[in-house]
């Protein structure tokens, strides 16, 4: 819906989706405070809730406090009407879940599989078809397919523009499952959908401006989700904070000499693995750079390094980097560590299906 003059069909769509948008971040929620906050005639939310209702994606649940004359009934979103097969590229799982991240079936890809996108498409086409065939829900609760991979994608156009870490260049989704899932492929890169899943899962979409820092030996990179949204950059390189650079010589992947991440991988590999007081110390440069850059209100931390450090590491590495922060006193932000990062992956991937599916933009 780019165009800029709206058919009747279209706005009514727009309506019904940004609605659903709204009930899925404020609910539970009375029709009385939909009609309030949203601008949307009152007339239009009736039909839209009803239309809803009938496809199963908003509720109504319990009762509300009675304000006197008639008991509201509170509305809410329900993610179990919708399922998607979801591939995450880090944990190499695909599952079916629904909207609410419930998982109605998952299975690990084995590594073999994964060594060119024709083996590793062709592997998810076939699972998907064994998967369907299990008849674990109605075929029509099915809304599509959402990928995290890592490189350099266009999530528009669903290609993998490139990747150091598969070595995949120009390949693109819809020559492989457009048969199935038509225009219901998502494709997102890596941080970003462990972006959005914090944003739904640790913030319940409360705050406006977060990013997420993936410290790893794969790589160092921020995501940044503003209002909700993933921000992609003018080249889709948005983030590539790995490759600052630090007095050094050491080589990186990307060609060019002192990047931080190659100069953390080198001085892991030298320290047998462990993570040095150096290494926290380019770390913190990493994080604080990111925070003095855009600002957030809180940074998420996840990654093979996180996954190394001790407690007392994790400490250090809050304390080094506040120390590395411009204005740190005026600011208000956390620095906070995810746990499960499985779980964040693939919220995020139901979490951006659902924000293309049910398109507002
Ligand atoms: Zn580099």
């Amino acid at each position: 819906m780019s165009t800029s003059f709206l058919s009747h069909a279209d706005a009514a769509l727009r309506n019904r989706n940004t609605l659903l948008h709204f009930v899925k971040q404020n609910g539970p929620i009375s029709r009385t405070d939909i009609w309030e906050r949203m601008d949307i005639s009152r007339a239009s939310v009736t039909q839209v809730i009803r239309q809803l209702q009938e496809a199963n994606l908003i509720l109504e649940e319990g009762e509300g406090d009675s304000t006197g004359g008639r008991k509201p009934r509170f509305l809410k979103f329900n993610g179990a009407a919708k399922k998607l097969f979801a591939f995450d590229w880090s944990s190499r799982t695909l599952a079916l879940t629904d909207l609410d991240g419930s998982f109605l079936y998952e299975q690990k890809i084995p590594e073999e599989k994964t060594a060119s996108p024709e083996l590793l498409f062709s592997y998810l086409n076939g699972q998907i078809d064994a998967i369907s065939d299990m008849r674990l829900c109605p075929e029509e609760e099915v809304m599509g397919l959402s990928i995290s991979l890592p490189g350099l994608i266009d999530h528009n156009t669903r290609t993998i523009l490139h990747s150091a870490e598969t070595g995949w260049k120009n390949v693109c989704l819809n020559d492989y499952f457009a048969d199935r899932f038509g225009e219901n492929i998502f494709l997102e890169r890596i941080a970003n959908t462990l972006a959005l899943g914090a944003y739904h899962q640790l913030f319940s979409a409360s705050i406006d401006h977060f990013q997420l820092m993936i410290l790893g030996f794969d790589g160092i990179g921020a995501s940044t989700v503003v209002c909700g949204h993933c921000r992609h950059g003018a080249n889709y390189m948005h983030g590539e904070l790995g490759h600052i650079k630090i007095p050094s010589d050491v080589r990186c992947s990307c060609g060019q000499v002192g990047c931080l991440e190659a100069v953390v991988r080198d001085a892991v590999l030298k320290n047998g693995g462990a993570l040095s007081d150096e290494v926290m110390d380019l770390l913190s440069i990493a994080i604080s750079t990111s925070v003095n850059l855009s600002d957030p209100s809180a940074v998420i931390l996840v990654g093979s390094y996180v996954e190394k450090m001790t407690e007392e590491q994790k400490d250090r590495l809050i304390d080094l980097t506040r120390a590395k922060v411009t204005g740190e006193r005026f600011r208000e932000f956390e620095i906070r560590y995810a746990d499960d990062v499985k779980a964040l992956a693939f919220g995020g991937l139901a979490a951006y299906a659902f924000d293309r599916y049910f398109s507002i933009d």
